[in-house]
C-alpha cells in the first residue's frame, strides 16, 4: 500500500512475480499459483489469487501497477502503456473514464513525463472503447454490492454517516459507478476496515481520504471527507450534473457561488457545506429528493413550493405480487407470509404463475385448489395479516388468459402478464394487452414492458395508448421492483400517472429474504416517476384494494 514502505516493497515484489508470466499456464514453470517461485511471499500470492478470481488477469496487472480498475481496460489497447497510465493517474488523480476524458479535453495529459500531444490524442481516440468496456450495472446488483461495504463502513467508530452517491443514490435503473461517501475525522480507521473485508481486493489507496477497491468484479470508490464539508460533497457527487447546474444558476442569480466546495458568498467565504439541507435552504429551496434530480424542472417547481410529496416506503401497506414453490419461487407460502409479517404489512397476495408460463415451475389447476387450502390454513395461523390468494396469469398469444374464467373467479386478485412475445409485432402485442385489460377479472398488468435488465429491451409499444386503454377498462399497471424488471421505469410511471392511472408497487419476489429489498427498489423507481401515495393502490387499506378489484369485476 502506498505510504507504507513494507507494503510497497511487497507490491514491487509482486510486480516482479507476475510480470511476463502467464498466471494460468506458464509453459516453462506451470501455473503460477500451483508452482509459485520458491522465494515468493505467501500473502502476496494469496492476494493475487483473490484478485485473479475476482476480475481476471487485467485486474491483477492493474492492481500490481496500482491503477484503478476502471482504467484497466485502456492499457489493453495500443493507445497507452501501463506506465503512462500510471503517470497520468498519479499526476492528475484520474481514476475513471470520465476523469480521463476531462483531462484529455483540458490538455492536461500532454507534457506529463513520457506523454506528448500525439499520445494525448491517441488516448482520446481510445476512450470510447474504454467506456464501452465498463458496462453499467443494474441497480439491484449495485445496491447489493454497495450494501456490504456500507455496513462495514457504518460500523467504524467516527463515521458520521455513509451513503452511496451518483446514479446509485438517484436510483437510476442502470448504475455507472458505485461511489460511497462517508464523512469522518478518522479516515485511516475506515480504510483499515475496508481492506479487512474478505470481499474487497485492494486496488488503490490514492490519498488518506479516498480508496478504490474491487468487489464482485466492480470498482467501488470510497470518499471520506471531513464532516464539516460532507454536505457539499454529497450534493455535488449525487448529481445529476444537470441538476447541479440548475442549482448553480440559482445561486448565481442570488449573488452566491455554488461549487463542489459548497456555497460561497461574494467575499469568498464558504457559507454552507455541512449538510445538503443547509445548501438547499440557503438557496430558498426544500431538500429535493435524489430520485428526481434530473435537471429538468424540479428546481423551478421546488422554488415555487410546487413539488409534491412522493411515495415513500413507509406508505406501503401490502405487497400484491410474489411467488412461492407452487411456481418458480424458492420459498414456501408460509415463509412468504412470515416475511411479509416481518415487514409489517397489513396484507399480501400470493400470485404464482399459470400453467403455460415459461417459468421453471407453474401452478396447475389441481395446484390452485391445494394452494387455496394451504392459504386457508395460513389465514387461521396468522390472523394479523390478510392473505389474498391471487395468480399471475399469462396472456396467451391469442389474447386469452391461461386459466378459464371458472378458475380465475376463485382468486381474490388476478394479475395478468405478457411474458412471451410469441413472435408478435407491437400492434399484435397491443391487441393481446387490450383483450386482457377488457377482462373483468384482471385487476393489474404486471411489468408492462417485460424488459429484462440489463440485457433485454422492453416491448416497443405506444405506452400512452396502452395507459389510456388501462384507464378506460379500469385496469391498473404495475411498478415491479424485481431487480431484473424495475418495470414500469420512472419515465413510464410518470406518463402512467399523468394519464390518470393508479399503479401498484410490488416486489414480484421469489425469495422471502428479498421481499423488503425488492419493495425498496420498486418505491425508488416510483419516486423517479414522481409517483405520490395517492397514485398507488397498495398505500390504501385492504378494504379499498378489495373494492377496486370488485369495481372492475362488477356485480356477481
Ligand atoms: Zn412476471
Ligand atoms: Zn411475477
Amino acid at each position: 500500500m502506498r505510504g507504507d514502505s513494507a507494503e510497497a516493497e511487497r507490491w514491487t515484489r509482486a510486480l516482479d512475480l507476475v510480470r511476463g508470466r502467464n498466471i494460468e499456464a506458464d509453459a516453462e514453470t506451470g501455473p503460477l499459483f500451483d508452482n509459485p517461485p520458491p522465494d515468493s511471499d505467501p500473502e502476496v500470492l494469496t492476494r493475487l489469487r483473490q484478485m485473479y478470481e475476482a476480475g481476471g488477469w487485467v485486474l491483477v496487472e492493474s492492481a500490481v501497477a496500482d491503477l484503478p480498475a476502471d482504467l484497466r481496460w485502456l492499457f489493453e489497447s495500443d493507445a497507452v502503456t501501463i506506465e503512462q497510465l500510471g503517470t497520468i493517474h498519479r499526476a492528475l488523480g484520474v481514476t475513471s473514464a470520465a476523469d480521463l476524458a476531462a483531462a484529455v479535453r483540458e490538455h492536461k495529459v500532454r507534457g506529463l513525463p513520457g506523454l506528448d500531444a500525439a499520445a494525448e490524442t491517441a488516448i482520446g481516440a481510445a476512450l470510447p472503447t474504454l467506456r464501452a468496456r465498463i458496462p453499467p450495472i443494474s441497480l439491484g446488483r449495485a445496491v447489493s454490492i454497495a450494501e456490504t461495504m456500507l455496513e462495514a463502513i457504518r460500523a467504524v467508530p467516527g463515521v458520521v454517516w455513509a451513503m452511496p452517491v451518483g446514479s446509485l443514490r438517484r436510483g437510476q435503473d442502470m448504475v455507472g459507478d458505485i461511489e460511497i461517501l462517508a464523512p469522518t475525522d478518522e479516515p485511516a480507521a475506515v480504510i483499515d476496515a475496508i481492506l479487512r473485508l474478505p470481499a474487497s481486493s485492494h486496488m488503490l489507496h490514492r490519498s488518506e481520504r479516498r480508496l478504490y477497491v474491487v468487489a464482485d468484479r466492480v470498482q467501488i470508490g470510497i470518499r471520506l471527507p471531513e464532516p464539516a464539508h460532507a454536505g457539499a460533497d454529497l450534493l455535488y457527487l449525487t448529481g445529476s450534473s444537470a441538476h447541479f447546474e440548475a442549482l448553480r444558476a440559482r445561486a448565481a442569480a442570488g449573488g452566491l457561488t455554488l461549487s463542489s466546495d459548497g456555497l460561497r458568498a461574494s467575499d469568498g467565504t464558504v457559507t454552507r457545506a455541512a449538510t445538503e439541507a443547509d445548501i438547499y435552504t440557503a438557496l430558498g429551496l426544500p431538500l429535493i429528493p435524489p430520485e428526481i434530480r434530473n435537471g429538468d424542472e424540479e428546481v423551478e417547481l421546488a422554488s415555487r413550493g410546487a413539488l409534491p410529496t412522493f411515495v415513500a416506503r413507509g406508505d406501503i401497506r401490502g405487497d400484491l405480487h410474489m411467488h412461492t414453490v407452487w411456481s418458480d419461487g424458492r420459498d414456501s407460502t408460509a415463509a412468504m407470509v412470515e416475511g411479509c409479517r416481518a415487514l409489517g404489512y397489513e396484507y399480501m397476495a400470493i400470485t404464482d404463475h399459470s400453467p403455460h408460463s415459461r417459468a421453471a415451475r407453474n401452478l396447475t389447476i389441481d395446484g390452485v385448489k391445494q394452494q387455496a387450502e394451504e392459504i386457508a390454513g395460513l389465514r387461521e395461523q396468522y390472523p394479523d395479516i390478510t392473505i389474498l390468494h391471487g395468480c399471475e396469469v399469462d396472456i396467451l398469444p391469442n389474447g386469452r388468459l391461461d386459466f378459464t374464467d371458472q378458475v380465475l373467479e376463485e382468486f381474490d386478485i388476478v394479475l395478468a402478464s405478457l411474458h412471451e412475445r410469441a413472435g408478435h409485432a407491437p400492434e399484435q402485442l397491443m391487441k393481446r394487452y387490450a383483450s386482457a385489460m377488457r377482462h373483468p377479472l384482471v385487476t393489474l398488468i404486471t411489468h408492462p414492458t417485460n424488459r429484462i435488465l440489463p440485457s433485454r429491451r422492453g416491448y416497443d409499444l405506444d405506452y400512452d395508448r396502452l395507459f389510456a386503454q388501462a384507464v378506460d377498462t379500469g385496469t391498473l399497471v404495475e411498478i415491479d421492483g424485481a431487480p431484473s424488471h424495475l418495470d414500469l421505469d420512472g419515465a413510464l410511471a410518470r406518463r402512467a400517472i399523468a394519464a390518470g392511472l393508479t399503479v401498484s408497487i410490488n416486489s414480484d419476489c421469489h425469495r422471502a429474504e428479498m421481499l423488503g429489498r425488492q419493495m425498496d427498489l420498486g418505491v425508488v423507481t416510483a419516486r423517479r416517476g414522481w409517483v405520490e401515495p395517492r397514485h398507488v393502490l397498495n398505500t390504501r387499506s385492504v378494504a379499498d384494494v378489495r373494492s377496486v378489484i370488485a369495481a372492475k369485476r362488477g356485480p356477481r
